[in-house]
C-alpha cells in the first residue's frame, strides 16, 4: 500500500487532498472495505502548532451484523473537521474539548488520519435484524456533533 506522506513543517497552506483509497490499515477490525474511500480534505494552518483539516471521508465497509451475522453494507459520509498537532504534544495536551489527531508533522501519513476518522466514527453496533437499525443504516451520515466548530466560531 502506498503511504501517503507530507512533510508539514514546511510548504504553503491550504494543502488540498482528493483521494481515493482502495484500502487502508487500520480498517481491518471493522470489515471489509467495499468500493474506494473517497478523500477530499483541506489542510490549513492554524497557528504554529496547530492545523485543521476540514473535509468530507466517504467509505463503504461490510461488516457482519451483530445479531444474525449476514453480511451488512455499512456506508458513512464524514464531515471532517479535526485538529492535527505533533505527536510531541500528545503527552503534554491537557484534556481539551479539541478533537486531535496527533502525528509526526515532518513524516505526516494522510492514511493514519483518514484511518483514524473512520474508526471513530464507525457505529458501535451493527445490525440489520431491526426496523430501528435499518433506519440507521440507511442514512447517509453518522455525523458526531464535534465540539470544534463551536471553538472557531467563538474565535471568529
Ligand atoms: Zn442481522
Amino acid at each position: 500500500m502506498k503511504h501517503t506522506l507530507l512533510n508539514l513543517n514546511e510548504g504553503s497552506f491550504p494543502i488540498k487532498l482528493d483521494k481515493k483509497f482502495k484500502d487502508l490499515h487500520g480498517l481491518e477490525d471493522l470489515g471489509q472495505v467495499k468500493d474506494h474511500i473517497i478523500v477530499k480534505l483541506i489542510i490549513e494552518k492554524f497557528s504554529r502548532v496547530l492545523f485543521l483539516a476540514k473535509g468530507n471521508i466517504s467509505v463503504a465497509i461490510e461488516a457482519d451484523c451483530q445479531t444474525c451475522f449476514k453480511k451488512t453494507l455499512i456506508k458513512l459520509s464524514l464531515e471532517t473537521d479535526v485538529g492535527i498537532k505533533d505527536i510531541k504534544y500528545e503527552n503534554v495536551d491537557k484534556k481539551e474539548p479539541l478533537e486531535i489527531h496527533y502525528q509526526d508533522l515532518e513524516n505526516f501519513n494522510i492514511n493514519d488520519l483518514v484511518s483514524e476518522e473512520i474508526y471513530l466514527n464507525f457505529p458501535s453496533i451493527v445490525t440489520c435484524c431491526t426496523i430501528e437499525s435499518n433506519e440507521k443504516l440507511e442514512e447517509k451520515s453518522f455525523n458526531k456533533i464535534r465540539p470544534f466548530q463551536k471553538i472557531r466560531d467563538l474565535i471568529k
